[in-house]
């Protein structure tokens, strides 16, 4: 089975937490803190790579975390960082949102893209130490890493997509221009997903061509191979429409040719409208008396559309179709690239029961799941972002909380590695 779409789980490492920790020599009385900072929990990167041209990788392992980073300690020694986790995916590769279906990324026209980011490392109580707080004995945990169940979806990347009947000759075709060994044989749906062929014209002159099987009529509505693979498609600039015109299997080439226009038109309009030109096959069983031929001809010229006379058995003539489709390539546009449409949901508060609240002095440590959570999807930098966590944290009922506990205007309220003062 050809796997192009697969929903993956992904994590990044959570940060490691800070320490707690005092600098402590021999007739040094009080030393300081020296706590270090917790590690940053390893990210997940998508890389492409171009060796790669299926997702079948993804259908044995679907589960992918980043190692977290490792705890601080004292002498203000840092964790070590948690390594990132390199997911490697052919060119092409669509990252979606499982749930939404958005598109998260395109991995088509950049090389890499950090999915999930890892948590920032906890501050060890070295940071904490200020002129009326000498001896913090708290430090932070790190933050979570983000995580994320995404869909990787693979839309082969064909400038040209065959259509046609199925034994029309395109597999065939394929094998005698490309690269690409597309199983041949003489019945139909012999090929069970898409072959794709790179096409070497000239020097620096190549493109990709794609065998798309199963369009017959009634495609539309589920009949033979269906859609699923009409989807690989979806970006060619050009599309080759194979017609038999040798008579050979009784097809009439006039009918089989307004068949699967219709075939591609119902799938999509989109589709159906990008420039297209028509090769005649089999030119070498043609019967000399065959009308065929000439018909094909004059009802697709009246079309405005380019016929091309071939036989990809003998090759005859496919030397020169190769050359058309590349020069016509040249003035197409490129294909589409999708624009990424998802937006992350941002972590709301929750209940402040939940949080664990300490209280050192004037200062208030506060942590917890929601607490992290919010604070990942906060960039203080940002007067909205503040903001938002603002009226979140109003929300929950937090200061309220706080207020029973007894905190006062001007106290210290830190929460991760942001701290800021208590102000009714
Ligand atoms: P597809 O279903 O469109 O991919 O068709 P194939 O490439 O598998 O070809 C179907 C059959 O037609 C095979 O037996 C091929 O050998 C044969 N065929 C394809 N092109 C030609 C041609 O130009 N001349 C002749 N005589 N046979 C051909
Ligand atoms: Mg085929």
């Amino acid at each position: 089975m050809f796997v192009d779409k697969v929903k993956i789980y992904v994590k990044a490492g959570n940060g490691g937490n800070g320490a707690v920790a005092f600098h402590r020599e021999k007739y040094v009385a009080a030393g300081g803190p020296d706590g270090g900072d917790g590690g940053h929990g390893g990210s997940i990167v998508v890389k492409v790579d171009d060796n790669m041209s299926t997702l079948m990788d993804f259908r044995y392992k679907r589960k992918y975390q980043a190692p977290a980073g490792q705890d601080g300690e004292g002498g203000r020694r840092a964790g070590k960082r948690g390594e990132n986790l390199i997911i490697k995916v052919p060119r092409g590769t669509v990252i979606r949102d499982a749930e939404t279906g958005a598109v998260i990324q395109d991995m088509s026209d950049l090389d890499e893209y950090v999915l999930c980011k890892g948590g920032r490392g906890g501050w060890g109580n070295k940071h904490f130490a200020t002129p009326t707080r000498q001896v913090p004995r708290f430090a932070k945990a790190g933050l979570p890493g983000e995580e994320h169940e995404v869909e990787l979806e693979l839309k082969l990347l064909a400038d040209v997509g065959l259509v046609g009947f199925p034994n029309v000759g395109k597999s065939t075709l394929l094998s005698v221009t490309s690269n690409a060994h597309p199983k041949i044989a003489n019945y139909h749906f012999t090929t069970l997903y898409p072959n794709l062929g790179v096409i070497y014209v000239d020097e620096g002159v190549s493109f990709v061509m794609a065998d798309i099987p199963g369009i017959i009529e009634g495609a539309a509505d589920g009949a033979g191979l269906g859609h699923d693979f009409l989807r690989h498609i979806d970006r060619c600039r050009l599309i080759v429409h194979i017609v038999d015109v040798s008579g050979s299997e009784d097809r009439d080439p006039v009918e089989d040719f307004e068949k699967i226009n219709r075939e591609l038109a119902e799938y999509s309009p989109e589709l159906a409208a990008r420039p297209m030109i028509v090769a005649a096959n089999k030119l070498d069983l043609l019967a000399e008396d065959s009308e065929n031929l000439a018909r094909l001809r004059k009802h697709v010229e009246a079309q405005g559309l380019e016929l091309y006379e071939i036989s990809a058995a003998t090759t005859q003539g496919t030397k020169q179709l190769v050359r058309t489709i590349a020069n016509k390539l040249r003035e197409l546009p490129p294909v589409t690239i999708y624009e990424a449409d998802y937006v992350k949901p941002l972590a709301e508060a929750g209940d402040p029961e939940e949080l664990n609240i300490q209280h050192y002095g004037d200062t208030w440590v506060i942590s917890g799941p929601w607490l992290a959570q919010l604070i990942n999807d906060i960039n203080f930098a940002d007067y909205e972002s503040r903001m938002y966590f603002d009226r979140q944290l109003r929300k929950s009922g937090l200061f309220t909380r706080l207020e029973e506990m007894g905190i006062q205007d001007g106290d210290t309220v830190s929460i991760y590695d942001f701290e800021f003062d208590y102000e009714r």
